[in-house]
């Protein structure tokens, strides 16, 4: 059956719309408190009152004239979508602010229900609210919740569905408010234009249409340029407006505007709304709290101390169950080489599946201890301080406090995930701020990229691992802070965007929620696993096995075999001493050895290598490194394994990695420089392939594709320039 109403939960961004849909719903759902995380629209239907009534929990918004996607999709669904009633959600600690969108709904007259939620904070503070009073000055229904504990969830269903019947088809009347004889005399005049000319009229309140005109909404004026030519005319009388404010007031009419909503708002708390208690704590848990975490010399400090015990308890707690999982591919692999014949099938099943799943899931423990991490910090309100505090820095390179957190996700800390860091950039409220975070997150050294420097490091630097992994990481956030500050003076120029983000008070996480939270990240990288990364790396097995060796060096390899097969039977008979025994085994598993990286230099991927192979000597790569980091395009995790392969040890289990770096030392295609230019070349060249595909999904097409031409050849040109000066040393 179709739901019979549709109710929205509208509010500021952790006024408690997704608690509130969650008690009405029963349906899990993403908490957090961090402003802007509810990025979606979500829906649930409930039943009650004997009606069926859908849902819609809907992005945070601060104001009906949007600044960011969450605040436009919100406001799309309000205008477009006509449902049946609003509640609007109200963070009631801070009331004066959360009604400045109240107040707009009731411009827009649309049926609103007011939720004053967290009253339980607001009488722990002991201030009294009057919300009957309220309603009345309103003229809309004010229901006192607790989303948290579900209070007050019946009768705010209750009054909206009552709202919903009243009003079905019906208009209520818009509020009108003044503001000021300057754009009072503006708007009455467009308001007449646009009724006369039923100027989008079918589906807005005329005052607002013109209100929407004056302060300039993108929006409302592309769609109105299409309605009619009546546009022009209404644009011509914003201009003379502003042109008129700014000679007589010095200000724009958008200030005004908000400046007398803020009055309308004030002026009705003043009447009699709120009430403080005379002994009510002058400064509250969150202010003093405050007064040390973001102190100007303690506060960084105290950063710095919660990232660096982040990173410690990631890496204690975390290695713990990588190694139960790890260990668990280990065996999956040596069960199915055991229980299947040699062949394409089982190399496919092993090479292909276990090998390239197994690497990806083997991180997660460590990202699901990490997210936990971020999660409860989020969760606390201390990841909106980090924001607040690094915004200072950020600003300088032309980035925003928010993006700190995307960063973070990406690999700041070592053993992130570029896909769920680029995607966290859906919160930043300025497009060039998001499209530059975007762009530079892939920098950071992600979960993938960690194993490939630590090779390396145990090969080059064995005594220097901790140091240069430290190293990288620093790196890693040079170059984004870097070629953000590029980006944002060349092909994203633009103001930087002030700081709006506010300072939810602290709150003691709940562990549910954390938990929650910490899943719904991780899933992300494990789907990640499960679908392309599968994918990828079938394809890429087949293009390291295909087209195989040609038949008369593969009969090669064989007779070498059947020779030192024949010779260690005719040592088995005499009793020689063992250790020529294991001296021929060797041998036998070393043209093994010889025969996979003949193979390997034969197929698909190794042909290209080796054509790649007179560019990328210039930074020190041989044809082996090309392949690996071919495929690590399709998922960083891919090179560690690859190097393996090609450098003649079939597969490489993180216990053999130390013989994969003793190997790496000893070849004479690998020397210190060559080294660390490739770990510049892997820390910065093109994001993997799903993180390229965010990209697009984020930013589009045209971005995803400059950063993986951009990336590259930044990195080739720093690899080649660093293997250069070096060697010549
Ligand atoms: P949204 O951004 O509007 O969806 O807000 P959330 O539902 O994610 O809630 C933000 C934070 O406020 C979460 O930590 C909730 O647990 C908390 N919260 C929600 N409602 C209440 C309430 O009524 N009282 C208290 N004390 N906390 C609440
Ligand atoms: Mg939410």
């Amino acid at each position: 059956m179709q739901p019979e109403f549709t109710i929205a939960l509208a509010g500021n961004p952790n006024s408690g719309k997704t608690t509130m849909f969650n008690a009405l719903t029963g349906a899990r759902q993403h908490v957090g408190n961090y402003p802007g995380v509810t990025v979606t629209k979500k829906e649930g239907v409930v039943n009650s009152q004997g009606k069926s009534v859908k849902i819609v929990d809907l992005p945070g918004t601060y104001s009906l004239t949007p600044y960011s996607e969450e605040e436009l999709a919100a406001r799309s669904f309000v205008v477009d979508e006509k449902p049946h009633a609003v509640i609007d959600i109200v963070d009631a600690n801070t009331l004066e602010r959360s009604l400045y969108l109240t107040v707009q709904f009731l411009e827009l007259g649309v049926p609103v229900v007011v939720a004053l939620n967290m009253m339980d904070e607001v009488r722990r503070r002991k201030i009294r609210l009057d919300s009957a009073r309220l309603a009345d000055l309103l003229n809309v229904p004010v229901i006192e919740t607790v989303a948290r504990e579900g209070e007050g969830k019946q009768e705010m269903l209750k009054e909206a569905i009552e709202f919903a019947q009243q009003n079905k088809g019906s208009e209520l009347n818009p509020v009108r408010i003044s503001y000021g004889e300057d754009i009072d005399k503006a708007l009455d005049e467009m308001e007449q234009k646009i009724l006369a000319a039923r100027f989008m009229t079918d589906r807005l309140p005329a005052r607002w249409i013109a209100l929407k005109y004056i302060e300039g909404d993108e929006e409302v004026l592309a769609r109105g340029r299409k309605a009619d030519a009546l546009s022009m005319e209404l644009e011509a009388t914003s201009h003379k407006l502003a042109k008129h404010v700014r000679t007589t007031l010095d200000t724009s009419p958008e200030a005004l505007i908000a400046d007398h909503r803020y009055g309308f708002i004030s002026s009705i708390l003043r009447q009699g709304v709120v009430k403080k208690d005379v002994t009510q704590e002058r400064i509250n848990f969150s202010d003093r709290l405050d007064k040390v975490l973001t102190n100007t010399f303690l506060g960084p400090l105290i950063m710095l101390g919660v990232i660096y015990g982040m990173f410690q308890l990631t890496f204690a707690v975390g290695e713990i169950p990588m190694g139960w999982v790890e260990e668990f591919f280990g065996w999956l692999n040596a069960s199915v080489t055991a229980a299947m014949p040699d062949g394409l099938l089982r190399s496919l099943i092993t090479s292909g599946i276990i090998d390239g799943v197994g690497g990806v899931l083997g991180f997660v423990p460590l990202i699901l201890v990490m997210f936990f991490c971020l999660s409860f910090l989020e969760d606390f309100g201390y990841m909106a301080r980090m924001a607040y505090m690094l915004d200072r820095v950020f600003k300088m390179f032309g980035l925003h406090g928010s993006s700190v957190m995307p960063f973070i996700i990406s690999g700041g800390i070592p053993g992130g995930c570029a896909v769920p860091g680029v995607m966290a950039a859906r919160t930043l409220r300025s497009p060039r701020e998001k499209l530059a975070t975007i762009l530079t997150a892939p920098y950071l050294s992600c979960g993938a990229k960690v194993p490939v420097f630590v090779l390396l490091a145990a090969a080059f630097f064995p005594q220097y691992g901790a140091d240069v992994l430290m190293l990288i990481t620093l790196g890693g956030w040079a170059m984004a802070l870097i070629v953000a500050r590029v980006l944002r003076s060349t092909v994203i120029k633009g103001e930087p965007t002030p700081f709006v983000m506010e300072l939810p008070p602290y709150r003691i996480p709940l562990f549910r929620g954390v938990l929650i939270h910490t899943w719904e990240r991780g899933w992300q990288y494990i789907k990640k696993a499960g679908t392309v990364i599968l994918a990828i790396s079938i394809l890429l097995w087949a293009a390291m096995t295909f087209p195989g060796l040609p038949e008369n060096q593969a009969q090669q390899f064989e007779q070498q075999r059947v020779q030192i097969s024949q010779t260690i039977d005719e040592v088995k008979a005499a009793d020689a001493n063992p250790e020529a025994l294991a001296n021929l085994e060797d041998k036998l598993a070393q043209v093994d050895n010889l025969e996979a990286e003949a193979t390997l230099k034969n197929s698909a991927a190794g042909r290209a290598g080796t054509a790649l192979e007179s560019l990328s000597s210039l930074a020190g790569f041989d044809w082996r490194t090309n392949i690996a980091l071919v495929g690590g395009f399709a998922a960083k995790e891919v090179i560690v394994s690859t190097l393996g392969t090609a450098f003649s040890l079939g597969e490489v289990d993180p216990e053999a990695a130390d013989s994969l770096s003793a190997r790496l030392a000893a070849d004479p295609a690998f020397t210190v420089w060559s080294a660390i230019s490739l770990i510049i070349f892997t820390l910065l060249y093109a994001p993997c392939f799903v993180t390229v595909v965010v990209i697009a999904k984020e930013a589009g097409w045209k971005w995803a594709a400059f950063s993986v031409g951009f990336n590259t050849v930044l990195a080739f040109s720093l690899a080649t320039l660093v293997y250069q000066v070096g060697s010549s040393l």
